[in-house]
């Protein structure tokens, strides 16, 4: 059991230095919408397509991702990334009461 806890703890502590990894956004359930600067669109990103692309251990901050990403209607590369936790709306109901 204490070897089960400190492997856990490790690779907790691994993930926070290193950052997000495609799988662990998945896991958290965060979602990660993409915005381009030049023609205001935005788009969530499809993390489970991310992941077999780059692999499930692929590093997956902001500016692990941005540099991959190209606006397919502009052209633009001036991306933005906004990382939330993909919250339903039966949980935000629970909080307000
Ligand atoms: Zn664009």
């Amino acid at each position: 059991m204490p070897f089960l806890v400190a492997s856990i703890d490790a690779a907790y502590m691994a993930g926070m230095s290193d950052g997000w990894t495609l799988q662990a956004l998945i896991d958290a359930g965060m979602s990660v919408t993409g915005g381009c600067l030049d023609c205001h669109r935005h788009q969530k990103l499809d993390l489970p397509a991310l992941r077999d692309r780059f692999g499930p251990d692929a590093p997956a901050m902001e500016w692990d991702l941005r540099p991959r990403m190209k606006c397919a209607v502009c052209g633009g590369r001036r991306i933005t990334l906004t990382y939330s936790p993909d919250t339903s709306p039966k949980d935000l109901h629970r909080k307000r009461t």
